[in-house]
């Protein structure tokens, strides 16, 4: 693939419009279905938007403003199964019922990267999924390639919805943050680049509790790839080397390690950096990483393996792996108080994120973690928390488990049940020296709105000491 000359050059794409008024039904209006809302209205389709709970202010002004008619609090069924096609917001599961009465009269169902995908034109689309990293890598990406001069935008979590960004401001090469729920309803949907990070249990509940329908799931980024396309896999993911050649990948392999050097693809060795691309390479010192972590350093090379592959400059990829400026509720540094640093990794929802922010960790921790546990095996913990963890402050309401786990292995253990009470006895069981570590391998929702309320009661918490 050469698209870089094409990439630095804005994009005004003739847009096809849809031919007959095609009746096209989103359910779920949040960004990703408002945003297909407005792409639809754009290309003359009859749309019309059904939220079965309350529709945020700010998006129904939306789409009154572009006179598109909606419900809220309801899906009413004379109105949505006339549809010609149903756009399932990622949020909505099978079980729900109305999307059981959809399926069972045959109307077909998309996600908002499948309806947003027809309408790209010739843009270039580097799209990454996994359980773990998504957000950082396709931020990092994004970083790099914008550094490099390509006309891009960041879509998915960060930022507009992809089809938002289609309608509004199309662009010559959209990096595009893909979750398992959005890649379940794709038909076309072809990333020129793919990116995925790793493999770990999550979200089972929405897979029938089969793991195998969940890498399924994840593996449906290269269904449609073909060859001239790129695949970039973690070598050191154990499910996703295990599953590789069950699916039959037509696009061109680009593995990353930390466990070999490779002729090519991306390893890290000696504390270096290796991108060997297409008979060249790029070389840099991991040190000079703006993000720090090994967690961080699949990230970087993931990134920048999709960078050169879309022929972004090797002074540039280097460059923008140094400037990074880390992402809030990510391994956030706040603040360090007496000779205690205090890092909000909130956005740790499970134990494998969690595993990689203590392996990161250089200094005696304190660690808070708890919330919803989405059917956590924390013996993959084990080690890291014998060797680092002198304290676990538990913030959930529920925090049996967490006890039945570690309550043999460290001294100090104590129960809270807001952000604020947390902090103070994580800082009254640290030293100077020692870190506080918010990273919680569990869900918010039985204390906090989200992961970001809980950083964000957390980062007051700090400052309130
Ligand atoms: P996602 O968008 O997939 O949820 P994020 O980039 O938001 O991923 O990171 C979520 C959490 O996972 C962070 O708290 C971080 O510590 C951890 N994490 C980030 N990258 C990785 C990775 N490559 N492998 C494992 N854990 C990671």
């Amino acid at each position: 693939m050469n698209v870089a000359e094409n990439l630095s050059v804005g994009v005004k794409p003739s847009i096809p419009v849809a031919l007959s008024k095609s009746r096209l039904v989103i359910l779920g209006a949040g960004e990703s279905g408002v945003g297909a809302a407005l792409l639809a209205k754009q290309k003359g389709y009859d749309v019309f938007v059904s939220d079965g709970g309350a529709i945020k202010e700010n998006f129904k002004a939306e789409l009154m403003q572009h006179n598109i008619s909606f419900e809220e609090g309801i899906h009413t069924e004379a109105t949505i199964l006339n549809a010609n096609e149903v756009m399932k917001s990622p949020g909505i599961p099978e079980k729900n019922e109305m999307v059981k009465k959809i399926r069972a009269k045959g109307i077909p169902v998309i996600s908002e990267i499948e309806f947003a995908y027809r309408y790209k034109c010739n843009s270039k689309i580097i799209a990454i999924t996994g359980t773990n990293g998504k957000t950082t890598t396709t931020a990092l990406t994004y970083h790099i390639c914008k550094h490099g001069g390509a006309d891009c935008a960041m879509v998915g979590n960060i930022g507009y919805s992809f089809a938002r960004q289609v309608a509004l401001e199309p662009k010559a090469l959209y990096v595009v943050e893909v979750s398992s729920f959005q890649l379940d309803d794709i038909d076309t949907f072809r990333p020129d680049v793919a990116i995925l990070t790793n493999i770990t249990e999550d979200h089972l509940d929405r897979y029938e509790y089969a793991m195998i329908n969940y890498i399924n799931s994840k593996f449906s980024i290269v269904r449609n790839q073909q060859p001239g396309d790129v695949f970039i896999y973690c070598l050191d993911d154990e499910i996703t080397n295990r599953h590789l050649k069950n699916y039959s990948i037509k696009s061109t392999l680009y593995p990353i390690t930390m466990s070999k050097e490779l002729p090519e693809g991306a390893y890290i060795s000696n504390s270096m950096l290796h991108l060997k691309w297409k008979g060249e390479e790029v070389e840099m010192n991991i040190k000079d990483f703006a993000l720090k972590g090994k967690h961080n350093q699949y990230n970087g090379m993931a990134a920048g393996a999709a960078s050169v592959a879309v022929d972004i400059k090797k002074e540039h990829v280097r460059e923008a792996l140094q400037t990074f400026q880390s992402l809030d509720h990510r391994m956030e540094q706040v603040v360090n108080i007496r000779g205690v640093e205090f890092i909000n990794d909130s956005k740790a929802t499970n134990v494998n994120s969690t595993w990689f922010a203590l392996e990161s960790m250089e200094k005696p921790t304190i660690l808070i973690m708890g919330g919803v546990d989405k059917g956590n095996d924390y013996s993959i913990m084990y080690e890291l928390v014998k060797e680092k963890v002198k304290a676990i402050v538990c913030l959930g309401t529920d925090n049996r488990k967490i006890h039945e786990a570690f309550g043999n292995m460290v001294p100090l253990m104590v129960n809270t049940a807001t952000a604020a009470e947390a902090v103070q006895a994580a800082f009254h069981f640290a030293s100077k020296g020692d870190v506080v570590l918010l990273s919680p391998a569990c869900a918010s929702f039985d204390l906090f709105k989200n992961y970001e309320d809980r950083g964000n009661q957390f980062k007051q918490a700090v400052k309130d000491l």
